[in-house]
């Protein structure tokens, strides 16, 4: 794409527009059926008209906004033809830090361009900069955009354009409300903006500078519509008020219902309102195509769930049937859309917002003929490269709702919830999944751009910001949060081998280590401890693990960048080793008596055992007493997101597969499996955030599409199927395949439970696509693999599982025997390996 400078252009805003942000306690903590979206006229147009006296042969415009924009040029949405179709990115620029810096994006135009009149527009919403979600922290200030456009006539000559006072700029149209939390008011009935010889307040635009970051480039991934996620609803219900049940609410007056295909097309009376279910908890927005008088108002009312009773005391909002809203706090997530009255269908979809949800009610004033509600999936554009399928139907659709729990939050940014109103990029959760979705997607570029966003928000004294880019939310410095700026670049160099990007992120973990450096030894701040668990951990204890673990990640990240002994990295990774081991000393000193730790939850021995705190015969102890308590606790976790984050990883690194197993497969509560059996099509923030027996759960924190506990597949990955990492050789050029089957005897399977007995995922690493499958068949243990040319693998299989000889292609192999495990190697190729 052709480079063009934003040099000569200037920032413009329109003189009249009031400045945006409100202080988030302006808003009610919940929204209702009672709280509407009021228009406020605010949306921001900046336009360029001018004539070109012949045909373009070539066309670029550079632009960006503070706000989410959208360009057009003569009407036309402008976008990028990929394979001979034109795609368009969503919701630009993305959130970046905008203290320090904006992203910039450049589209071909030629094709859109013509000898005449011409007008290139963008229009601009409050977005991250200054709506809700930006909390102020970027100031009381207007929306403003730059762009620059280069034109090559046939006749060779250039012209340039530039955003200055020259363009017009105009307020409202058809966008009469943008907020990221609160969602769109779209009213068709105005004319456009774009193209509007009148109205809309039109004036010479304002030169605006309340901007003083940078202007970067964007790059891939983009945040897209994902065409092939797109979902038609599974089943509509037509109703019109409610009727008594002896609840609270009562229960919705059902007049038709319809599934399948015949949910698409249908028609509502006046007053009626339309419950759709797209049988999946997703993230992007409703496409419309609807018929309507003039003026008709149609609302439309996201939800993760419908109300199951009507009953105030299962947690109901509302009729039962109806949307349940309140989990999205005070996040409206609206969309409403007033008909133009033509008379052919009218198609819409909300270019200023996103919405998670499962669910779409929509209630309209007017009678309405519907041609079809879609909704479209959109999020970064993270390139999916795995594939899972095991004997356990269960746990294959929690594949899919891990799947799901990332496609909707990974929109720009990592998000905890893509909802209420929060979606922030939570350190914490980032760092307990990024290891997951790094096995489902290639993450790399949205991960390269995170950390920058991380190094743009640390602040001069190196601390780091709970949440990324940094908001007026949280704190810093926090304990398994903020070190979600050493983690995430060691295990995305880990997958994807960049070391680019290692060494450029590694002057700003230097400076965190020594602002962490200056909190007494297990005082770090330490806000969340292990975050919604089962069973306290104290904020101590977690500080002090979790510092020497920083200390552990960064020599070894130190050392993976040294290229002689005794370069800086080389001394720095004698540093932070020599801190470690002084760091754990001082820990065994503090948190061991007796051969045992003195703090005993599952999640002070996962730490311990984890992060190499424990040796010997302790270690020992731990793993034995970790055992313990998860079997004594019905074979049930009682970790939050930082124990759990790393609960089967760390099982199964100490030799408690079986253990991992029966977790994994475990269905009361709290586990995976019970929240899939209590509905769930994603990931929840609670284990319990909805139960058949009670109902909702707390609503005052209470998300449908919470990824961090989808961190198991990390595990599932790496020690189920066998595809896993080797930490000191990155991009899978060398890996093992090392499945570990479910072995668990019968005593030891929990009941309820099944063994597993097959197994199976591709994985297209950095390096080639890697297969893995097992099958514990009556004869024995059969694993396929393929070693993708240029890598190599060692194979590592339980050697209980070794009859009497291992074959590989019919050809018995030898092997060495090594932690409980056959070991040997293979180069590039296909295998059938036999036991
Ligand atoms: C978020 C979490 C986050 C937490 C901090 C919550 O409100 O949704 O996922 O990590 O705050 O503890």
């Amino acid at each position: 794409m052709k480079n063009i400078s934003l040099e000569k252009a200037f920032w413009i805003t329109h003189p009249d527009q009031k400045p945006g942000g409100t202080i988030d306690k302006e808003w009610p903590p919940f929204h209702s059926r009672e709280v509407h979206i009021i228009p406020n006229d605010e949306t921001l147009c900046v336009r360029k008209k001018f004539t070109l006296d012949e045909s373009p042969i070539s066309a670029h415009v550079c632009a960006t906004a503070l706000g989410i924009f959208d360009i057009t040029v003569n009407g036309s949405r402008v976008g990028t033809v990929e394979n001979g179709e034109t795609v368009y990115d969503e919701l630009k620029p993305g959130w970046t830090n905008y203290s320090k810096r904006v992203l910039s994006f450049t589209y071909d135009v030629t094709s859109l361009l013509r000898k005449g009149e011409n007008t290139l527009a963008i229009t601009v919403s409050t977005g991250w900069w200054n709506g809700r979600i930006s909390r102020c922290l970027y100031g009381f200030k207007k929306n403003a955009a730059i762009a620059a456009a280069s034109i090559t006539l046939s006749s060779g000559r250039e012209i340039k354009i530039n955003t200055d006072s020259s363009w017009e700029a105009l307020l409202g149209g058809c966008v009469r409300y943008a907020d990221i939390y609160n969602g769109e008011y779209y009213d068709a009935t105005f004319s456009d903006i774009t193209s509007a010889d009148e109205g809309f307040n039109i004036k010479n635009a304002e030169i605006f500078d309340g901007f003083t970051g940078v202007i970067s480039p964007a790059e891939a991934p983009f945040i897209r519509v994902r065409k092939e996620l797109e979902r038609s609803p599974y089943s509509a219900v037509v109703y019109r008020g409610s009727i008594d049940n002896g609840s609270d609410y009562g229960e919705i007056n059902i007049i038709k219902s319809a599934v399948g295909k015949d949910c698409e097309r249908l028609s509502l009376k006046k007053g009626d309102s339309l419950v759709l279910d797209f049988m999946q908890n997703l993230v992007g927005r409703p496409s419309i195509s609807v018929k309507a008088a003039r003026g008709t108002k149609l609302e439309f009312f996201c939800a993760e769930f419908l109300n199951d009773s009507g009953l105030r005391s299962r947690g109901n909002d509302g009729p039962k049937g109806s949307a349940y809203i309140e989990n999205y706090r005070s996040a409206m997530s609206r969309v409403v859309y007033v008909a133009a009255g033509d008379d052919d269908f009218e198609r819409y979809y909300p270019k200023f917002s996103f919405y998670g949800f499962r669910y779409l009610e929509l209630v309209c004033d007017g009678d309405v003929e519907i041609e079809y509600v879609k909704a479209e999936v959109i999020g970064s554009e993270n390139r999916e490269i795995s594939t899972f399928e095991c004997s356990n139907e269960e746990i294959n659709r929690l594949y899919s709702n891990v799947l799901w729990g990332q496609r909707g939050n990974y929109l720009s940014i990592p998000t905890d919830c893509p909802q209420r109103d929060e979606r922030l990029g939570w350190t914490g959760d980032t760092q307990v999944f990024c290891g997951a979705a790094a096995y489902n997607a290639d993450v790399n570029g949205f991960f390269r751009k995170w950390l920058l966003d991380i190094r743009d928000s640390q602040t001069a004294d190196g601390s780091i910001f709970d949440v990324i880019p940094a908001s007026t939310w949280g704190r810093y410095d926090n304990a398994s949060w903020s070190d979600a700026i050493i983690i995430v670049p060691l295990k995305i160099y880990q997958f994807f081998g960049d070391r680019e990007m290692l060494k450029e992120h590694y002057p700003s973990l230097v400076k965190f280590m020594e602002r962490l450096a200056l909190y007494p030894l297990g005082e770090r701040p330490n806000d969340y401890a292990d975050w919604l668990a089962y069973e306290e951990t104290s904020k101590g204890y977690i500080s002090f693990a979790t510092y020497a673990n920083d200390l552990d990640l960064m020599s070894r990240i130190a050392a993976t960048l040294s290229e002689n002994e005794g370069d800086n990295y080389d001394l720095d990774a004698k540093k932070y080793r020599a801190l470690f081991e002084d760091a754990k000393k001082k820990f065994n000193e503090k948190y061991v008596e007796n051969g045992d730790l003195t703090e005993r939850t599952q999640c002070t021995y996962l730490l311990a055992l984890r992060f190499g705190l424990v040796d010997g015969e302790l270690r020992e102890n731990c793993i034995r007493a970790l055992e313990r308590k998860i079997i004594d606790n019905g074979y049930k976790l009682s970790t939050g997101f930082v124990g759990t984050g790393m609960l089967c990883q760390t099982l199964s690194e100490v030799g408690l597969d079986s253990l991992a197993y029966s977790l994994l497969m475990q269905s009361e509560n709290p586990s995976w499996l019970y929240s899939l059996r209590q509905g769930a099509t994603t990931v929840w923030e609670r284990w319990n955030s909805y139960t058949l027996e009670n109902g909702f759960g707390d609503v005052g924190m209470n998300s449908f599409n919470h990824y961090a506990y989808g961190a198991v597949f990390e595990w599932v990955f790496e020690s189920v199927v066998g595809i896993a990492r080797d930490p000191n050789v990155p991009a899978f050029k060398h890996f093992f395949i090392a499945p570990r089957p479910d072995m668990r005897s019968d005593s030891e399977i929990p009941e309820g439970q099944s063994r597993m007995t097959f197994a199976r995922a591709t994985y297209d690493s950095a390096s080639g696509l890697i297969r893995c499958a097992w099958d514990m068949g009556d004869t024995g243990l059969t694993v396929k693999a393929s070693v993708p040319e240029g890598t190599c693998a060692t194979v590592k299989l339980p050697l209980a599982c070794v009859k009497d000889r291992i074959t590989v292609n019919a050809v018995e192999t030898a092997y060495e025997k090594l932690d409980s495990c056959a070991v040997f190697e293979l180069s590039a190729g296909d295998y059938v390996i036999k036991l």
